[in-house]
Formats: C-alpha cells, sequence, structure tokens
C-alpha cells in the first residue's frame, strides 16, 4: 500500500535529475506518472526506465498549446491527475550587464509561465474533484547568487505565486507548497562547473564544504521532500516553501 495508489502525478522536466528521482519516487509510492520534458524521446525513454505505470510526453511547458496537449493525454491515457510537481528548469547565468534579453526570457519563461501553465491547466481538474497537490520547484538561489538576476528572479517569484495559488485553491481541497534545494548533484550543477571551468568533483566537494552536513544533495533527497508535500499526511501544509539545502542557508 503507497501513499499514491491511484493517484496520477504529473512532473515536469522529469526526464533526468531532480525531476526524475521525483518520478521513480511517486512510480515506488504506487502512483501512475506522466514524464514531460522537452524532448519527447528522452520523456519517453524515461517513462520506460521507471518502475510502474508511466508515460512520456514531449512538452515545451512555456508553450500553452502544448501544455493543453499534454493535459488531454494524460487524462486520455492516465484517467485524472492529482498531483503536478513544476520542476522543470534551465539556467542562463551571467552578470547583469552581460546578461541578454533572451537569456532573461528564457528563464522566465520556463519556470514562471511554465509553473503558470502546468498549474492552470491542472486546476480545473483539481477544483473539479476537489482534491489536487501542486509543488513548485525553488531554489535558495531566491535569496540572491551572484550571475543569477534572471534565475533568482524566477525561483522568488515561484515562492509568490506558491504562496498565492495556495491561498486561492485552498477552499478547493488543493495544497500548494514549494521546495527550495540547495546544491543537487545533477546536469545542471555539472553545467555550472564546467562554465566556471573547474572540476565536476571538486565544485562537488567545494559546495559539500559550504554547509553544516557537509555533503552535497542528491536528486532523491529532493524527491523526498516533494513526497512527503505532496502527500496527505502534509494536508494542513500549504503556501510554504521548504530549504532542503543541508542547512547551507543557515551559514551563508
Ligand atoms: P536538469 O538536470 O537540468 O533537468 C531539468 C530538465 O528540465 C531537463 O530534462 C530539461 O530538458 C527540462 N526542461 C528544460 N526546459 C524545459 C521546458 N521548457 N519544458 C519542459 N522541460 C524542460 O535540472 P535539475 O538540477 O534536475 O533541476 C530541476 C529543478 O530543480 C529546476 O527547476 C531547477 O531550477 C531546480 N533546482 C535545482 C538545483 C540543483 O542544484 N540541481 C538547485 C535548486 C533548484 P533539456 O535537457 O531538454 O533542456
Amino acid at each position: 500500500m503507497g501513499r499514491f495508489d491511484g493517484r496520477v502525478a504529473v512532473i515536469t522536466g522529469a526526464a533526468r535529475g531532480i525531476g526524475f528521482a521525483t518520478a521513480q519516487r511517486f512510480c515506488a509510492e504506487g502512483a501512475k506518472v506522466a514524464v514531460i520534458d522537452l524532448d519527447e524521446s528522452a520523456a519517453a525513454d524515461a517513462a520506460a526506465r521507471l518502475d510502474g505505470e508511466a508515460i512520456g510526453i514531449g512538452c515545451d511547458v512555456s508553450d500553452a498549446a502544448a501544455v493543453e496537449a499534454a493535459f488531454e493525454r494524460i487524462v486520455a491515457e492516465l484517467g485524472g491527475v492529482h498531483v503536478l510537481v513544476n520542476n522543470a528548469g534551465v539556467t542562463r547565468d551571467n552578470l547583469l550587464f552581460k546578461m541578454s534579453e533572451d537569456d532573461w526570457d528564457l528563464v522566465m519563461g520556463v519556470h514562471l509561465k511554465g509553473a503558470f501553465l502546468m498549474s492552470k491547466a491542472a486546476q480545473q481538474h483539481f477544483v473539479a474533484q476537489k482534491y489536487g497537490k501542486i509543488v513548485n520547484l525553488s531554489s535558495v538561489s531566491a535569496y540572491g547568487n551572484r550571475g543569477q538576476a534572471n534565475y533568482a528572479a524566477a525561483k522568488m517569484g515561484i515562492q509568490g505565486f506558491t504562496r498565492t495559488l495556495a491561498i486561492e485553491l485552498g477552499p478547493y481541497g488543493v495544497n500548494v507548497n514549494a521546495v527550495a534545494p540547495g546544491f543537487i548533484a545533477t546536469e545542471m550543477t555539472d553545467a555550472t562547473a564546467r562554465r566556471l571551468g573547474m572540476d565536476v568533483d571538486e565544485f562537488r566537494e567545494l559546495n559539500a564544504q559550504a554547509n553544516p552536513v557537509r555533503r552535497v544533495g542528491l536528486p532523491e533527497d529532493i524527491a523526498t521532500a516533494v513526497a512527503f508535500l505532496s502527500s496527505d499526511e502534509a494536508s494542513y501544509v500549504t503556501g510554504q516553501t521548504l530549504l532542503v539545502d543541508g542547512g547551507a542557508k543557515l551559514v551563508s
């Protein structure tokens, strides 16, 4: 008996990294899972690697028509939707004076417009059935991080978005929360190491030493928190942003 038996979980950016680990967690706890990612074959491949019922859908979360089509498929193929995890993300880091308008727009588009479109599509099902869970991925970078004006603004925007949806949707049985990860070992942080001209392992070790628990986070650390916030055990928790960062923010 799993916490998500009979539930359908939609997870964006789930072809790899935190999204994939979250999809694995939901499957392991009984959910049917829709893996959403930019590339249809990567999404289908990830879905095939999950140990449970799952489908992969190619969808740019910042494209309204693609999001609408994705939800039609999810409902037709999996029978409904109960949990939405807005996890898809990109970084386009640069100091403000070198940041292009395209890099600003892309980061806003994927994180903020993507979460908006996906949540808007999900809420019509959630409100009708008086049940739903939304978990949005913020970041400790929301509190400010050199070279990430676009990403920090989007991730703090996610926190305001989360609090507002919690107020609007709470009366309809919908909980909305966010998780703000610290450093998690994924392709995203490996790409940052390469951009800084650092060895990936050295970069991870540097970040491990920067928090009280002296290790980097793993995608599974975030999946665990997302699953808790999506579960009925957390039905009295809403509008919150949970930092999962090994305590890094306490000491920085
Ligand atoms: P990741 O390994 O880069 O995975 C992100 C996934 O999102 C990729 O598969 C990517 O596809 C997909 N994606 C990008 N744009 C998309 C779009 N428009 N529509 C649908 N899918 C899209 O990233 P991660 O490290 O797992 O991060 C997951 C989330 O956690 C992100 O929101 C990130 O900002 C947040 N986060 C991560 C960390 C960390 O340390 N890793 C820390 C704080 C917050 P492509 O590969 O095709 O681009």
